[in-house]
């Protein structure tokens, strides 16, 4: 059994206090539940940060993410948010302020 992640850690919603998991996306070494590394042979480019496909997590329905991207995971739900607009929105339980 490989439940919970050792890449995953806790966050809380500066706006809606919703607790969310969520990790930082590099390749080989965030393991993520439904989060899979892209195929080696897909060797493009990505439009969006210019570094090979090969180095991005791919989440349920195709969305990838690129090396650096945050991956939040909901209740049923992944999504990516871009370096900067996470630590915008979403604050580390530990290490906060209390
Ligand atoms: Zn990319």
């Amino acid at each position: 059994m490989s439940r919970g992640s050792p890449a995953l850690k806790t966050f809380t919603d500066r706006q809606t206090g919703a607790a969310v998991r969520a990790a930082k996306w590099r390749a080989g070494k965030t393991d993520i539940p439904g989060v899979e590394l892209v195929p080696l042979k897909e060797n493009d480019r990505c439009r969006d940060c210019g570094q090979y496909v090969m180095l991005h997590g791919r989440l349920p329905g195709g969305r990838l993410a690129c090396p650096g991207d945050w991956i939040v995971l909901g209740e049923k739900t992944a999504t990516v948010v871009r370096p900067g607009d996470f630590e915008a929105k979403y604050e580390e339980d530990d290490g906060g302020i209390l």
